[in-house]
C-alpha cells in the first residue's frame, strides 16, 4: 500500500478518536467519517510501518448506521467526529470506548454501567472560543492543524453566539483592528472567546489580543448590548502576547461589567471568571456530579476535592459533608471558588491553590484524613506521586475519580488497584454529544 493508492475497505471498528478502522494487507487503516459496517473505496494518504491513514472516495455501501450530517463544515472542521452516524450508534461507540479502556489498559474485568445523556445534541455548549481569520470572520481549526475553517454558527453553540460572531466579525471588518496572524505573530485580534450561564441567560464576551488596547471598544459593546439586552453581563479584554497556541493568558480587563457570569449548577450559585474551568454542558454537568455525589457517599464525611476548579463539584456536595477541602492550580478558580462558598453562605469549606499533589502532601504532613477523595484531572490523568498520597497518607474508604479521558482513567485505575483500591463501579457521561470526548465517573474502596 502507497500514498495516493484508492482501496476498497471493509469499515469493522471505531478509534478512539471517532475514525473508521479498516483492515488492509494486515495493516490498520483510519478513515475519518466512515462507520462500522461501510464498504468504502478510500484514497490513502499516509502509510506508516504499523498503521495507514486514508479519506473517504466513496460510500459503496453504506453503513445501517449512517444518517446524512446536519453541518456545512462537517467534513472540514476539527470539533465533531460523529454528524454522519445516528446518536445510539455514537452512544454504543463511546460506553464501548469507555469499557475497552478499562479492560485493556485498567485490567479491570466489569462492565460500565449504561452511558447517561440526555439526548441533547446541538446547542449544549456554553462555551466557545473561535480563532479569528485574516478577513476578520470567525471559525474552527481543521483537524490537527491551525487552518481555520469559516463558521460562525456552529450547531453545538448557544443561538445567541452566532449572533455575537456576526455583530464582532462586523466590528472587526470595519473598526481597524488588525486580526492575529499565527505564523508571523503580528496583528492584534486573536480569539472570539464568549460563555453563557445556562441557568441565568448571562453572557461574558472575550476578546483574546496580541495588544493592549483595541480601538472601537465602545462600539463593540454598545453593538452587543443593543442585539443582547441585559443578558449581556460583562466583556473583558485577555492580554496574551505570547507566540503560543495557548489562547488565554492570565491578564485580562474589563470593558464593560466587572468581568463575572453567575450559573446555578446543582442549586449552588457559581461565579465565573474567563480564566476558570466550567463544565461546557451545564445539564449534563448536573447529572454527572450527581453520580459523583452518590458514588462519594458525602454525609458526615471530610471530602477532598482535588482539581476543584471553581469548586463547584465539592460545592454541591458540602451542605452533606462534614467538611470540604477543595485544590486547584489556577489562582482565579480559587478565588471563584471562594467566592462562590461565601455567596452561597456554604462555611465548611476550605480552597488551596497549588498542584495537586504538592497540596495534598501538605495536607497530609497536617494530619487532614478525608474518608472520601475526588479527583477530576485534567486529561492526562493524576501524577503517581498524588495517589501514593492519597493511598498511603490519606487512605480514604471511598475515591471517586472523575475522568475526561478513559485511557489515563484506566492507567490510573491499575496503579490503585496496586494500591489497595478496587473499581466498584463506573459510569460513562456524554457531555460533548457529536464530538469523540466522553466523561466518565468510577467508584473505587478501598480493601479490606
Ligand atoms: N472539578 C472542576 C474542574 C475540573 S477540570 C469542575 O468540575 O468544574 C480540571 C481542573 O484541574 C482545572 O480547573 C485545572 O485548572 C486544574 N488543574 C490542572 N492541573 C492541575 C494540578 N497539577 N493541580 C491542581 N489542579 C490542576
Amino acid at each position: 500500500m502507497q500514498k495516493n493508492d484508492k482501496i476498497i475497505l471493509e469499515i469493522t471498528a471505531t478509534s478512539s478518536e471517532g475514525s473508521g478502522i479498516g483492515r488492509y494487507e494486515g495493516l490498520a487503516v483510519f478513515v475519518p467519517q466512515a462507520a462500522v459496517g461501510d464498504t468504502l473505496k478510500v484514497k490513502i494518504l499516509k502509510v506508516k510501518s504499523n498503521c495507514a491513514y486514508g479519506k473517504v472516495e466513496q460510500i459503496i455501501e453504506p453503513s445501517p448506521l449512517r444518517i446524512e450530517p446536519d453541518c456545512q463544515v462537517f467534513s472540514k472542521c476539527g470539533g465533531c467526529v460523529y454528524r454522519h452516524i445516528s446518536y445510539d450508534a455514537e452512544l454504543q461507540i463511546k460506553q464501548q470506548k469507555v469499557e475497552d479502556a478499562l479492560r485493556r489498559i485498567g485490567g479491570v474485568d466489569m462492565s460500565p454501567q449504561p452511558i447517561v445523556s440526555d439526548g441533547v445534541c446541538s446547542g449544549y455548549r456554553n462555551k466557545a472560543q473561535y480563532p479569528v481569520a485574516q478577513d476578520g470572520s470567525v471559525g474552527f481549526f481543521a483537524t490537527h492543524s491551525h487552518r481555520i475553517i469559516p463558521c460562525d454558527s456552529c450547531g453545538l453553540q448557544p443561538e445567541e453566539f452566532s449572533l455575537i460572531a456576526k455583530i464582532f466579525s462586523f466590528w472587526m471588518m470595519t473598526s481597524g483592528n488588525k486580526p492575529y496572524l499565527e505564523e508571523t505573530g503580528r496583528g492584534l485580534v486573536r480569539h472570539l472567546y464568549i460563555r453563557k450561564a445556562v441557568a441565568t441567560g448571562e453572557i461574558m464576551v472575550c476578546l483574546v489580543i496580541n495588544g493592549d488596547r483595541v480601538v472601537a471598544a465602545d462600539r463593540l459593546v454598545q453593538d452587543l448590548r443593543a442585539e443582547l439586552g441585559d443578558s449581556l453581563k460583562t466583556v473583558v479584554l485577555n492580554v496574551n502576547k505570547k507566540k503560543t497556541n495557548v489562547i488565554l493568558s492570565d491578564e485580562c480587563k474589563n470593558l464593560y461589567g466587572d468581568g463575572y457570569i453567575y450559573d446555578i449548577l446543582c442549586g449552588v450559585k457559581i461565579r465565573i471568571s474567563p480564566l476558570s474551568f466550567y463544565q461546557v454542558n451545564h445539564d449534563m454537568a448536573e447529572r454527572l456530579y450527581s453520580k459523583a455525589a452518590e458514588y462519594a457517599a458525602p454525609e458526615g464525611k471530610t471530602l477532598l476535592d482535588l482539581y476543584c476548579g471553581a469548586g463547584t463539584i465539592g460545592l454541591s456536595m458540602a451542605e452533606r459533608a462534614e467538611r470540604v477541602i477543595g485544590v486547584e492550580i489556577i489562582p482565579e478558580a480559587i478565588k471563584d471558588a471562594e467566592f462562590n462558598a461565601a455567596q452561597n453562605g456554604i462555611a465548611n469549606t476550605e480552597f488551596i491553590c497549588g498542584d495537586a499533589a504538592e497540596a495534598a502532601a501538605e495536607l497530609a504532613k497536617r494530619n487532614i484524613k478525608p474518608q472520601t477523595v475526588i479527583v477530576d484531572p485534567p486529561r492526562k490523568g493524576c501524577s503517581a506521586e498524588l495517589l501514593h498520597t492519597i493511598a498511603h497518607d490519606f487512605a480514604p474508604d471511598t475515591l471517586v475519580y472523575v475522568s475526561c479521558d478513559p485511557a489515563t482513567l484506566a492507567r490510573d485505575v491499575k496503579i490503585l488497584n496496586e494500591l489497595n483500591y478496587e473499581i466498584k463501579e463506573y459510569t460513562p457521561f456524554d457531555l460533548f454529544p457529536r464530538t469523540s470526548h466522553v466523561e466518565t465517573v468510577a467508584r473505587l474502596e478501598r480493601r479490606g
